[in-house]
């Protein structure tokens, strides 16, 4: 299998350190660079926790013009990886982003670029595969069960609200269930937010705390009867491998795919 350049932006965080090790435990990855607003200059094996002697770049157009990288993995802020997907497709990069928290007119920006480069994308706010299966679980659910709420749960530190997981699940649910508000009709919040936000008449709750890390629970209900789908992260190793799956993927399309449900089978 032929190698595949890679350059990591957002290497030291939660997700970035996850997959600075992907790539170098793949046997056809090979990681030629990092792009950090930090140590411009530096290799990264002089930062704690890294091993790996490649250089790290601020600036992200010379870094991609220095290493000629096949796909850039970005995992760090909304706003810094709408620019980075930007800036990787103009280049010719292949941009797999795990970042969140993408509008949809940032993503119908993305795809008009993506079209007209002529190269692949793919955005996904969720790499673990178990999510992918509640996701596509819940929209099979969403035929016989109208009424669903979503709870979606993870650590303090995450920026935006809802998670990208829930409001794509709802996304789903809602292309194949007639539209309905959630609740009573007449229902009235006695304290604002009470009952979450409004996707399509779906309710989207958002729980954030420290000890979680990235948990999902769709709830659906019917007469007599509940059905509950629930997927939890224990840690961001169980993303993974839906990096892999989408660097893989990346290099054979010539689109921007947007949720790794759309890659597997
Ligand atoms: P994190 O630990 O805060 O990591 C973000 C990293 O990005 C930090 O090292 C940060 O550096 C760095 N950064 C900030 N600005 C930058 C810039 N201009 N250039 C390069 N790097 C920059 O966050 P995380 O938990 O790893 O999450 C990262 C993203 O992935 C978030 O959007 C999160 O929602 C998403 N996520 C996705 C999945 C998925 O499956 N798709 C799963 C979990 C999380 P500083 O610390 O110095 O600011």
């Amino acid at each position: 299998m032929e190698t595949i350049k890679i350059v990591i932006a957002g290497a030291r965080g939660r997700m970035g350190s996850e997959a600075v090790k992907l790539v170098e435990e793949t046997e056809h990855f090979s990681l030629v660079a990092v792009v950090d607003h930090k140590y411009d200059g530096m290799s990264l094996k002089e930062l704690s926790g890294f091993e790996v002697d490649v250089p790290i770049y601020s600036d992200i157009d010379k870094c991609f013009f220095e290493t000629n990288p096949d796909v850039l993995i970005d995992l760090t802020t909304p706003e810094i990886g709408k620019i980075h997907t930007k800036k990787a497709l103009e280049n010719g990069v292949r941009p797999v982003v795990g970042t969140t928290g993408f509008s949809e007119s940032d993503l119908a920006e993305l795809e008009e670029l993506t079209n007209e480069k002529g190269i692949g994308a793919i955005i996904a706010p969720n790499f673990a595969i178990g999510a992918i299966l509640m996701m596509k679980f819940s929209q099979m659910a969403a035929k016989y069960f109208q009424d669903v709420e979503i709870i979606e749960q993870h650590h303090d530190q995450k920026l935006d609200a809802p998670s990208g997981t829930g409001l794509k699940t709802a996304e789903m649910i809602s292309a194949v269930r007639e539209e309905k508000q959630q609740g009573h009709p007449n229902e009235a919040e006695t304290l604002e937010g009470a009952r979450g936000a409004n996707f399509k008449g779906i309710r989207l709750h958002s729980v954030r705390l420290p000890g979680l890390i990235a948990h999902q629970e769709v709830l659906f209900g019917g007469d007599g009867q509940t059905l509950k789908l629930r997927h939890d992260s224990y840690n961001r190793a169980s993303f993974m491998s839906g990096v892999k799956l989408a660097v893989e993927n990346v290099m054979k399309i010539d689109l921007l795919v947007y949720g790794l449900e759309n890659i597997i089978e």
